[in-house]
């Protein structure tokens, strides 16, 4: 069974100073045997970011059908600069996604800072993941409903699913809102389980968030009652039909 592991980061975060190399990023996917992974830059500025766009996309290449990217730029960069970027990382680099780091770059999903990102993910038919959980209250799962329900052709992510704490929230979300998905990093296995019993086995994917976190979250969908199946929607049909991969 082929997994896909949608959340993981290169670079260092200036919010938890960790730092993940690529070559980390490789050694754990292949101890893992994880097919692929949606590699994304940790909340860091703008010059930063463009920087690890580039060590992602060069990854990419040498890793081909292994790492694809996911853009991140801080919101509250200029407009311009921040279309500039984003729009490389799609053209130029082939990334599959973008993502609001609400947490991390202290911004609500409500606000019109992210205008921008539903615009960029509209134009070119991308789904946007979004982080929820740790952060609160701009990092509620609730908030995603306004811009899931005001693009309904845009998939959003919700990353961490609530992180544990607001898991029910997050279920409420995507109840309501058919194009949420849920990527339950951090939350406790029986929530993770209820997501897929309650909301579908269609509409959950697999994400690691951090190298040693990895093992956990693959080893979290062996532990709970669900079919192989359900299993294989998780870690590998979804990611790949929800950020289009040739893999
Ligand atoms: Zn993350």
């Amino acid at each position: 069974m082929k997994i896909i592991d949608t959340h993981a980061h290169i670079g260092t975060s200036r919010n938890t100073g960790v730092t993940i190399t690529e070559d980390e990023l490789m050694g754990v996917m292949h101890k893992n045997s994880v097919d692929a992974a949606l590699v994304m830059p940790q909340p860091v500025g703008y010059e930063e970011s463009c920087l690890v766009h580039k060590r992602i996309y060069e990854l990419s290449k040498k890793n081909p059908g292994m790492i694809y990217g996911i853009s991140c730029v801080d919101p509250w960069t200029d407009e311009d600069k921040f279309i500039y970027e984003t729009t490389r990382c799609i053209e130029e680099y082939g990334f599959k996604a973008l993502k609001i780091n609400c947490h991390g770059h202290n911004v609500s999903p409500l606000s019109a800072l992210c205008e921008k990102s539903y615009k960029i993910a509209l134009r070119y038919g991308l789904p946007i993941v979004v982080h929820t959980g740790l952060g609160t209250p701009v990092s509620l799962p609730s908030l995603v409903m306004k811009p899931a329900t005001d693009y309904p052709e845009i998939i959003f992510i919700l990353a961490h699913a609530g992180f544990a704490l607001y898991c029910d929230e997050a279920m409420v979300a995507a109840s309501l809102c058919k194009n949420i998905i849920l990527e339950p990093s951090w939350c406790q296995t029986f929530m993770a389980a209820q997501m897929i019993k309650n909301i579908g086995s269609d509409r959950v994917i697999m994400g690691s968030d951090h190298l040693t976190n990895l093992p956990m979250e693959i080893l979290k969908y062996h532990c709970i009652n669900i079919t192989d199946a359900e299993r294989e929607a998780v870690f590998y049909v979804n990611p790949k039909r929800i950020f289009h991969l040739d893999i």
